[in-house]
This record gives C-alpha cells, sequence and structure tokens, in this order.
C-alpha cells in the first residue's frame, strides 16, 4: 500500500515564505520554517490524504495498523522527515545521544540527522563542526563568546548531503533549504542564538548540556560531507545504526526492492508516478510492508529513508 501524507507546518523567527511560493504548500505567512512531511511528533503529527486510512494521524496509523510496518516494536515511530526553509540564520546547536537525553531529557531519544541540500544561494554556507582542539579550549571558547574563532562554516552547494550525528555542532544558514531525517526526537541544546532577541527577550540557551555533549575535537569535513553525482537511479547516502537514507534519480522508470519493513518517501524534485499513484515535487508518502518493488517512472528525484 502507498500512504500519502498531509504535511503540517511551523513558524519560526528565521522561516520565510519558500514553502509557498518554491514547493506550493497552501500555508500562510512569511514566517514558515519547517515543512514536517512525515511525523508522528507531540509537535507535529502528519494525516494521511487518501484511501482507506484516510485523514488518520500517523502516530495512530503506528498505534492501531503495526502490520503497515511490519509489525516491528517501539513505542513510537522511530523516525522524521521535514523541509526546512531559512530566509534567517537558525541558531547553532547540538544534540545528545540516546544515552544522553535517556538520563536528563525524560527518557526522550537522542538525535542523529542529515541534511541533503535542496536549494541554495550561489555562495551559501552551512555551520558543522567546531574548531576546538580540547574540551578545554572548547569550554573557554564558549565562555569567552569567541563565536567566530569557535564555530566552523564550510561552503555549499545544492545536492550536498551532510551527516550530523549527535555531539556535532550544526546550524542552517539563511538561504538554505535542506530535507533533514532524523531520528523522532525534538531535543536540541541552543549553543549560540547570534545575541538575538524573540519578542524583546534572547531565547534561551543550554550552555552547560551544550558542552557536556559537543564532541571535540569535531570529525572533519570530509567525513562530515558527500557531493550529488548527479548519477541515474538510487544512491545510498547514509547507512547508520537508525535509517538508511538513499536518494533516487528517475529518467524514465526507476525500480526500487529494497526489503525492508517501510519506505518514506519525499519527491523533491520533478514529477511522476509511484506505480499507478500520481506523484509531485513536494509530495511524501509512505511504501508499506510487503511491498515487493515500488515502480516509479516519470522524471523526477527522491529521497528515501527506511530503517535499516
Ligand atoms: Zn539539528
Amino acid at each position: 500500500m502507498i500512504v500519502k501524507f498531509n504535511p503540517v507546518f511551523s513558524h519560526t523567527i528565521w522561516g520565510g515564505d519558500k514553502l509557498r511560493t518554491d514547493w506550493g504548500f497552501d500555508e500562510k505567512g512569511d514566517d514558515i520554517g519547517e515543512c514536517w512531511s512525515i511525523a508522528a511528533h507531540a509537535h507535529g503529527d502528519v494525516s494521511v490524504s487518501g484511501g482507506e486510512f484516510d485523514g488518520m494521524k500517523l502516530s495512530e496509523l503506528w498505534a492501531e495498523h503495526r502490520e503497515l510496518f511490519g509489525n516491528i516494536q517501539g513505542d513510537r515511530f522511530p523516525l522524521l522527515v521535514k523541509i526546512i526553509t531559512a530566509a534567517g540564520d537558525l541558531s547553532i546547536q547540538v544534540h545528545p545521544d540516546d544515552a544522553y537525553a535517556r538520563e536528563h531529557e525524560n527518557g526522550s531519544l537522542g538525535k542523529t540527522e542529515c541534511w541533503y541540500v535542496l536549494d541554495c544561494e550561489e555562495d551559501s554556507k552551512l555551520v558543522i563542526g567546531h574548531n576546538a582542539k580540547t574540551k578545554e579550549e572548547l569550554n573557554k571558547m564558549i565562555d569567552e563568546g569567541r563565536w567566530t574563532d569557535f564555530i566552523r562554516e564550510i561552503p555549499i552547494k545544492k545536492g550536498d548531503f551532510l551527516t550530523i550525528v549527535p555531539g556535532t555542532v550544526h546550524a542552517i544558514k539563511g538561504g538554505v533549504t535542506v530535507i533533514e531525517s532524523q531520528q523522532n526526537s525534538d531535543i536540541t541544546y541552543r549553543v549560540y542564538d547570534y545575541d538575538r532577541l524573540q519578542n524583546g527577550k534572547p531565547r534561551e540557551l543550554h550552555i552547560d548540556k551544550s558542552k557536556d555533549v559537543i564532541t571535540v575535537p569535531a570529525a572533519s569535513v570530509e567525513e562530515s560531507v558527500i557531493a550529488e553525482d548527479g548519477s541515474t537511479g538510487s544512491k545510498e547516502l547514509l547507512s547508520c545504526k537508525y535509517f538508511d537514507i538513499f536518494r533516487v534519480n528517475v529518467d524514465g522508470e526507476e525500480d526500487f526492492s529494497e526489503k525492508r519493513p517501510f519506505l518514506l518517501c519525499t519527491v523533491i524534485n520533478g514529477e511522476g508516478k509511484a506505480d499507478d499513484i500520481d506523484i509531485k515535487k513536494g509530495d511524501s508518502f509512505m511504501v508499506s510492508a510487503g511491498y515487493e518493488k515500488i515502480r516509479f517512472t516519470g522524471n523526477m528525484s527522491l529521497i528515501i529513508s527506511s530503517l535499516p
């Protein structure tokens, strides 16, 4: 079964209007920051669009129809996929791992995430990693507010894929759109927010927890970034303990036959069909368990995530 979803949106101080103007989503406002494409989280729970389960929340589908997910165990849906479009810079942040989140955040999951760059301006940059060589240097740079020394900005281009394991300092900068695939968690520690004010006040920082979880030294840029090679067909971008990520470029016809509990798919460009279902840029859907092989036709690109 192919299950399409209606996304939910979040409005943020760094948001813009691209999710409406570039992506065609029917959402008002000039502060739309995130489109939660596939999510079953307390802060965003998408609903099924059409078919037998029309209108049902993904969390309900997970609770009541586990057969669609290959009857796997788990008290919550494990993954979350969102499109993030930033008009302004996001705060500099870091996520804990499962063990730290369990102990310090009421049993929550940690967060491993990854970004595929969908769109950016010519000289766009992202923040990934930092320049401190030791824990002492890290603490000193943070305490003294030496942010330009501390933060590692790297140039990026469309199609770059970045892996952000727990402990990685990271931030999306203005003018950049990414699709983020992640563990189903919202635990974020904010290290620095460019001294901005929201409603007259700075947003809360989490300095001590950030110092606890930031990895020193940071992974190299080469370890963190893969460039798009433009090849037709499917390419595995990441395989880790929480999820596998593929990019699929369809030019005519392309079969995808991974034997997994389920596939989460988002069309990032173009249009076509998934078997006999029409799909276009911005659409997200799940291919349920028991589907031997899915045939994509048309001219489009997709990002697909699944459990390993
Ligand atoms: Zn993050």
